[in-house]
């Protein structure tokens, strides 16, 4: 038993000495190359961007990336899931009674992408799958605020209103009809 760890620390030992040494060694080469100006015809792999010819596309990200997350404002259903689970409170939602019965009006949607942390629990527990990321990446502003990405629809109109009272009434007297 004592035999066989003095042989593993002596292994040890050894593969230490070669890593140091392996390691001094691509120094001094690339030093090398360096001082004899050999290291400046090396192939250049830094990009310049934004770059239309050498940057990567959205085609080139990986397929399941995040970008900025989006919202399909005409599935969404208001149900504040994604506001009570968002750990980073990016969230600003508003939301009231319909045109139909069992139909919600979502006046305001904000997304703050400036707290997004682009964990994706907004995304699992949207059930009507509204919420997903889109490939954009390119998020720089000068401003904060404009980070904040509206999806609302509005407030609702007194128009809208009257309009969608009468729409009710009328399937409120189908609904007793048919019963
Ligand atoms: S969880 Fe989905 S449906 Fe519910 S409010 Fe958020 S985006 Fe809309
Ligand atoms: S991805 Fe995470 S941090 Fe971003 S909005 Fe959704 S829950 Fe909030």
């Amino acid at each position: 038993m004592i035999f066989k760890s003095f042989l593993i620390r002596i292994k040890n030992y050894f593969i230490e000495i070669y890593l140091n040494f392996r390691g001094s060694f691509v120094a001094t080469l690339e030093l090398y190359q360096y001082l004899i100006g050999k290291g400046q015809s090396r192939k250049q792999i830094t990009e310049r961007y934004p770059d239309p010819i050498s940057s990567k596309t959205v085609a080139d990200l990986p397929a399941k990336s995040r970008g900025v997350l989006e919202n399909d404002i005409e599935q969404c259903t208001g149900c504040l899931k994604c506001l009570e689970i968002c750990p980073t409170g990016c969230f600003e939602i508003e939301s009231e009674e319909g045109p139909t019965q069992n139909k919600t009006w979502v006046s305001i949607f904000n997304i703050d992408h400036s707290l997004c942390i682009q964990c994706e629990l907004c995304v699992h527990v949207c059930q009507p799958r509204s919420l997903r990321f889109t490939k954009k990446f390119e998020t720089s502003v000068l401003d904060r605020s404009q980070l904040v990405m509206r999806f609302g629809k509005g407030f609702v109109t007194h128009d809208q209103r009257q309009k969608w009272n009468s729409l009710r009434k009328l399937e409120d007297i189908n609904f007793y009809d048919t019963e």
